[in-house]
């Protein structure tokens, strides 16, 4: 269907994986999918080229962009807008799109499928700029669940600095081992109490 997609979930959700297989998904019926990821991300660059990696070894080649970028300009760039029929844009890491390129990838949702894969919420619980945008004008907004260590649904993306929850900083900063994804409760008592992220919650005590 052609039609604006949001699929968010915390750190460490599967959001990737779920980027590839539906990717994978399309290619096997014959459809030509333009992999996109935000230039910000250059954890996985290889050898000079973006690579779209998950956690459980699935990888794909991805197109770059940054801010700058309108997807207009891309969709005439790859020739995506030649054959709208046979083609699919999915996005990777779509809470660093600004809020014009929503917007663009709005009116391209009207001749082919946009499927948009992020983060909702900053590590300070706020929503992301792209994701703002996505989640007032997705055509469907999916969340992809995943478990905090108390068993609850994992909905914070904590920045973890030196064992304990920051409060402050740049809102992108790239890299695995500073976030941990928790829930609300556990989030909170880590922050009220300024324990150590490591050490196990009585969640009890809510
Ligand atoms: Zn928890």
């Amino acid at each position: 269907m052609n039609k604006l997609y949001f699929y968010y979930g915390a750190m460490g959700s599967s959001k990737t994986a779920q980027a590839l297989m539906c990717r994978f998904n399309y290619m096997q019926k014959g459809f030509n999918v333009f992999l996109f990821k935000p230039v910000i991300d250059r954890r996985t660059v290889k050898d000079g080229k973006a690579i779209v990696g998950s956690r459980i070894g699935l990888s794909a080649k991805a197109i770059e962009f940054d801010a700058l970028d309108d997807f207009k300009t891309l969709a005439n760039l790859y020739k995506i807008d030649q054959n709208f029929e046979r083609n699919v844009i999915i996005i990777d890491e779509c809470q660093f799109l600004t809020r014009s390129q929503v917007e663009g990838l709005k009116l391209l949702s009207f001749h082919l499928p946009v499927l948009c894969y992020g983060l909702l919420t900053n590590y300070k619980t706020e929503l992301f700029e792209g994701s703002k945008r996505l989640v007032e004008i997705a055509d469907k907004i999916q969340e992809i669940k995943s478990v905090c260590d108390c068993g609850r649904k994992a909905t914070v993306n904590a920045r973890i600095v030196n064992g304990k929850i920051a409060q402050s900083g740049e809102e992108i900063l790239i890299g695995d081992s500073e976030y941990k994804s928790m829930c609300y409760k556990c989030y909170l008592k880590k922050l009220q109490t300024n324990e150590d992220i490591n050490k196990p919650n009585d969640v009890t005590i809510f």
